[in-house]
């Protein structure tokens, strides 16, 4: 028995692996494109019509493709292909693939790898089959920018495989491992900042696993305004290492903190329409109109019936839950701290983290509780030896 586990487990292990050397990724999802253009970046590409190789483009033409009678065509200067389900792009050692949609115009893309041109009903769809490291270099490059330290893109690097090997059966009955959009990850392509190429090959294959070798749900926010809550507060369900910590490192950032004036008769007709408040009463208006929390809680006031304060924040659109109360005049002032929902890792507090030169792997346990870095190819043995 114990032999045959240990088996398992082998293969279970070169699964993953060779899985998630690459990756494929639906690009421009949802964008509606029927008809494109491609080019390849550098030397020759290979044209392969329904996993046939048909062909070469040159390196100075580019591929129209189309719909025509429920076939995909594409048209070079020099050739026309045809294929019932697929037409693939391949490029050249070291090189990219050009996308710029036509119908809808779109900005160009440049991406590694390969592309496949589909039929997705009467619109087309793009899959670029790109390396893991690649794509997560991509997206880190979509999502954090240019302009962070280099602890901080080894720290998005290591949050963005993670989530893509949780999350790569996501689109498994469209054909395709993961969107290119906010669902999954914003990806816009192949990275071009050196120290984001380099972060992602410096955590290459490191994935982030809770204390039961569970791959983390790595929750992150813009801002927690000092302060962040357990998963608990705001979800239904717990993790152990989703904890409230305290966090000084955000204080001093761009959405530290914010304010919203309210006119107080709107605010007090809210309590009672919304929440069942007597606010006619001296004492419940007197909580809902001056509130200063010490720390993070979860309600607005202390008597029955307790008013959320995370309805309040979707009522009101307010950046965070974390604010105070105040009159001034006929106004009400929420004085607020941070920006989103509080869980997980605080962005602007992890990116002065690294500034200050923290190593990422601490920026990782002061946000996250009990988790550990492990190489992705051992993940699968991990969880089956546990069991
Ligand atoms: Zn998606
Ligand atoms: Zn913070």
């Amino acid at each position: 028995m114990r032999l045959h586990l240990t088996a398992c487990a082998l293969v279970a292990a070169g699964w993953v692996a060779a899985q998630f050397q690459e990756v494929q990724v639906a690009v421009l999802h949802g964008k509606g494109v029927t008809s494109a253009t491609l080019m390849g970046t550098r030397g020759a590409m290979a044209v392969l019509a329904d996993g046939r190789q048909v062909g070469e483009l040159a390196p100075n033409d580019g591929l129209r493709v189309a719909l025509e009678d429920g076939r995909i065509v594409g048209r070079s200067l020099s050739a026309t292909w045809t294929a019932r389900e697929r037409i693939t792009l391949r490029a050249a050692s070291g090189g990219g693939v050009r996308l710029r949609a036509v119908v809808p115009k779109l900005a160009e893309r440049v991406y590694s790898g390969s592309i496949d041109i589909r039929r997705a009903g009467a619109e087309l769809r793009f899959v670029n089959e790109v390396k893991l490291e690649e794509y997560v270099a991509g997206v880190v490059e979509s999502e954090a920018g240019a302009q962070q330290a280099p602890e901080y893109y080894k720290l998005q690097a290591v949050g963005c495989r993670t989530y893509a090997l949780a999350n790569a059966r996501k689109h498994a009955p469209e054909g395709f491992e993961l969107c290119d959009q906010v669902h999954c990850q914003v990806y816009k392509g192949r990275a071009t900042h050196g120290p984001i190429t380099e972060a992602a090959q410096v955590t290459r294959g490191m994935v982030v696993v809770d204390a039961g070798i569970r791959l983390i749900h790595a929750t992150f926010h813009s801002n927690c305004g000092g302060e962040t809550l357990n998963a608990e507060d705001i979800w239904s369900r717990s993790e152990p290492y989703l904890q409230a910590i305290t966090d000084s490192f955000c204080i001093a950032q761009p959405h530290a903190t914010w304010t919203l004036s309210i006119p107080k008769a709107e605010w007090l007709g809210y309590m009672e329409r919304k929440h069942g408040l007597r606010v006619a009463d001296a004492a419940v208006r007197a909580e809902v109109l001056a509130h200063e929390p010490q720390c993070r809680g979860l309600y607005l006031n202390t008597t029955r019936p307790l008013v959320p304060l995370k309805q309040v924040r979707e009522d009101w659109k307010l950046r965070s839950t974390y604010f105070t109360v105040r009159t001034a005049g006929d106004q009400v002032v929420l004085d607020g701290r941070g920006f989103g929902h509080g869980v997980g890792l605080c962005q602007e507090g992890a990116m002065e983290m690294a500034r200050r030169g923290i190593p990422f792997m601490d920026i990782l346990h002061h946000y996250y509780r009990d988790v550990h870095l492990v190489d992705l190819s051992t993940l699968e043995f991990f969880r089956d030896e546990g069991q």
